[in-house]
């Protein structure tokens, strides 16, 4: 064994005591741990390993002699140090005399462990319960704010109801969107740390799982198609009708990924399957997926998904908000139901997020499966006979019939004073430009910070100049 390199010995700094003896039992090497803690910091020259370890190593003829196997196995000995006080250690000793002539001795002192090993578990145990702390405080406050937020909404709906000016309505519905943009993020606090505190229990019942499914498509379709996107749901014949298990939890798991998939997709089509991929006796397995051709996600960023506050990149945050704590809560609850959740992506592509889960069938549903074949739901939008890079590819007849569609609905936005919208079609704008001539671009970052600013004047001239290169 090579023990020194360029006259540097690479465990000096161990916190482990390490000495090298020779075939005499002559000591050729102490780190520095073992200097300092046997006491040989002015030198240990002359110093045999029978010095160290008398009750082991005894002198002999031929150097010394010893009982002491040598190997990787741990023996309890007792260290002595130069002023003869002594202390127990647990060592191995090495014979690497073949190839260095030298027997490498490591040893940690045990009491020294004992203490440290007492002193992590005392530290564990301190940071458990600030966490635990941590956890209630979170829980408390965010329970907290459920009801202050709910008051603001109930009055919002209130007045709503009332015959209203067009602006004060605009205003109050704004007022509603917030309202319940919060609610989502107080409900995955709220998610988050239940889970996290180990306090989170599935509540399973049969359901309709078609009936569930339509449930989802119900509450994301609007958000997608009036992002000009189509939306596919593709269930397996080989689903029953009616399922054992955590409905609200799959729902939330599917609505996560399907917000996500429309949030992160400005061009193509969000699908959305399902099909039974097991059976073992009473007990089915699901594979879900949500397939997007949005902006993807870079392979080296794949890992950081699903870690609690993390996403891919802070100016994504930005442009799209979000807590970051969706697919942690996702993965969680799909672990809680006995599955996995991955990802497949490619950056500017697309991504494919699966889950599996276990649900239940009931003794009398068991072979009832669904008559129908496959039911997919037609595109929403008109992308299905193009596929979504088509549609990227600036000046393809695809991609010129995408832009005029959005820049009518920008607009459209524009005139209604919509600005949050007309901003998310200036976006898909932006996608869609993105390969063209200069000055196409150009004027569609103006028209953008024209949006950005409301202003009117501004934004009508841009987009009639944008109107007139585009040819449409
Ligand atoms: P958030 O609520 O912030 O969206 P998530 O945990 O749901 O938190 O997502 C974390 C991050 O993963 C997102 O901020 C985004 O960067 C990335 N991400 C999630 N889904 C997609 C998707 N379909 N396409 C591209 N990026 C995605």
């Amino acid at each position: 064994m090579e023990l020194e390199k360029n006259g540097v010995f690479p465990i000096e700094d161990t916190l482990e005591i390490i000495l090298a003896f020779d075939k005499t039992g002559k000591i050729t090497y102490m780190n520095a741990a073992a200097r300092k803690k046997l006491e040989y910091e002015e030198g240990f020259s002359g110093k045999c390993i029978q010095d160290i370890f008398p009750n082991t190593f005894r002198s002999a003829q031929e150097g010394f002699e010893t009982d002491c196997p040598f190997g990787n196995a741990l023996q309890n000995l007792v260290a002595y140090r130069k002023n003869l006080t002594c202390f127990p250690v647990e060592a191995r000793i090495v014979d690497h005399t073949e190839t260095s002539g030298l027997y490498i001795c490591m040893a940690n002192d045990i009491l020294e462990k004992e203490f440290l090993t007492k002193e992590i578990e005392q530290v564990r145990q301190e940071a458990q319960q600030a966490m635990k702390v941590k956890s209630e405080f979170v829980a408390n406050v965010t329970h907290e704010l459920r009801t202050p937020v709910n008051g603001i909404l109930g009055n919002v709906r209130e007045l709503l109801g009332e015959e209203l000016e067009t602006k004060v309505e605009r205003y109050l519905r704004l007022i509603e969107r917030c309202c319940g943009d919060m609610n989502k993020i107080i409900n995955n606090i709220l998610d988050f740390s239940k889970l996290e505190a180990g306090k989170f229990t599935l509540e399973p019942r049969k359901f309709n799982f078609r009936s569930m499914l339509d449930y989802v498509k119900s509450n994301h379709i609007n958000k997608i198609t009036e992002k000009g996107l189509g939306f596919f749901m593709t269930v397996s014949p080989q689903i029953p009708e009616y399922i054992i298990g955590d409905e609200l939890r799959i729902v939330q798991v599917l609505g996560n990924l399907i917000s996500n998939a429309q949030k992160f997709t400005s061009v193509g089509k969000i699908t959305v399957e399902a099909v039974r991929t097991a059976r073992v006796n009473d007990k089915i397995e699901l594979f879900f997926m949500v397939k997007d051709t949005g902006i993807g996600i870079d392979a080296a960023d794949k890992d950081k998904l699903f870690q609690s506050f993390s996403q891919v990149d802070a100016s994504i945050s930005r442009k799209y908000g979000g807590t970051g704590l969706g697919l942690n809560i996702c993965k969680q609850l799909v672990e809680l139901m006995g599955g996995r959740i991955e990802v497949e992506s490619e950056k500017n592509r697309g991504s494919t997020f699966s889950f599996s889960v276990w649900v239940g069938i009931s003794e009398n549903e068991e072979e009832v499966l669904c008559e129908q074949t496959d039911y997919i739901e037609m595109p929403a939008g008109d992308v299905e006979d193009s596929s979504a890079e088509d549609i990227r590819q600036f000046g393809t007849p695809e991609n010129l019939k995408n832009l005029k569609n959005n820049l009518s609905k920008l607009i459209l936005c524009v005139e209604m004073e919509n600005w949050e919208k007309a901003e998310m079609f200036m976006e898909t704008v932006r996608t869609l430009t993105s390969g063209a001539p200069r000055e196409i671009g150009r004027i569609a970052l103006r028209l953008k910070m024209a949006i950005q600013k409301e202003n009117y004047d501004k934004i009508t001239t841009e987009f009639a100049e944008l109107n007139n290169l585009l040819g449409t």
